[in-house]
C-alpha cells in the first residue's frame, strides 16, 4: 500500500505517520526528517538544504525529487510506504506518479489531515520549545502556513479527482486521530 498523508504544518502528521505506518508495517518516509538528517549530519545536500528550511521555503524540486527517488527505490519500500511530507507542489506530483508509475506502482491513498489553524500556530510555537528546531520560530511558522495554502493545499483537489482523497480531522487525542485514519484505511 502506497499511501500519503498530507497537511499543514503542525497538523501532527509526522506523529501520525510514524504510528500509522508502524501499524500497517511499511516504512514512513517523512521528506522533512531526512532533510533535518542531512542538516545535522553536515552533508552536501543537508548544508543545501538548510538554507531554505530555516528561512520556511521549500527546498527546490531537483534536490527533493531525487531523494524521493532514491528512498522508494530502498528495498524495504518495496511493500508499501507511507509518504509524510512529499508532494507539496504540482510539479512533484507528477514526478512521484512518474517515480512509482516505473515501479509499476501508484499512488493507493491520500489522507488529508485538517485542522484549525490557531491550534496549528499553538502546537507548533510549543514544538519550537521542545525540540529547539530552527524554523520554527512565529516569523518562519507564518510563512510556512502560507506557503502550504498556496502550493500544497491546492494539490488534494488533483487526489480527489482521482477518487484516492480522504479528509481526515486531525483535532482531538493523538489515539482519537490515528483511529480515525486507519478507518479511512479500511483498517
Ligand atoms: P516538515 O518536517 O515536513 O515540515 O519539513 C520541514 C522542511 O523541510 C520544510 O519546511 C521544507 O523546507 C523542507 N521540505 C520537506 N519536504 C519538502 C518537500 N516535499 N518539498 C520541498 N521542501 C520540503
Amino acid at each position: 500500500m502506497r499511501v500519503l498523508l498530507m497537511g499543514p504544518p503542525g497538523a501532527g502528521k509526522g506523529t501520525q505517520a510514524a504510528i500509522v505506518a508502524d501499524k500497517l508495517g511499511i516504512p514512513h518516509i517523512s521528506t522533512g526528517d531526512i532533510f533535518r538528517s542531512n542538516v545535522s549530519r553536515g552533508t552536501a545536500l543537508g548544508v543545501e538544504a538548510r538554507h531554505y528550511m530555516d528561512a520556511g521555503e521549500y527546498v527546490p524540486d531537483e534536490i527533493t525529487n531525487a531523494m524521493v527517488r532514491d528512498r522508494i527505490a530502498e528495498p524495504d519500500a518495496a511493500t508499501g510506504f507511507l509518504l509524510d511530507g512529499y508532494p507539496r507542489t504540482t510539479a512533484q506530483v507528477g514526478e512521484l506518479d512518474e517515480m512509482l508509475a516505473a515501479h509499476g506502482w501508484q499512488v493507493d491513498r491520500v489522507l488529508e489531515l485538517t485542522v484549525d489553524t490557531d491550534e496549528v500556530v499553538a502546537r507548533l510555537l510549543a514544538r519550537a520549545v521542545d525540540q529547539g528546531r530552527s524554523d520554527d520560530s512565529e516569523k518562519v511558522i507564518r510563512r510556512r502556513l502560507e506557503l502550504y495554502a498556496d502550493e500544497t493545499a491546492p494539490l488534494t483537489a488533483s487526489y480527489a479527482a482521482r477518487g484516492v482523497l480522504v479528509q481526515v480531522d486531525g483535532m482531538g487525542e493523538v489515539a482519537q486521530v490515528t483511529e480515525r485514519l486507519l478507518h479511512a484505511l479500511g483498517g
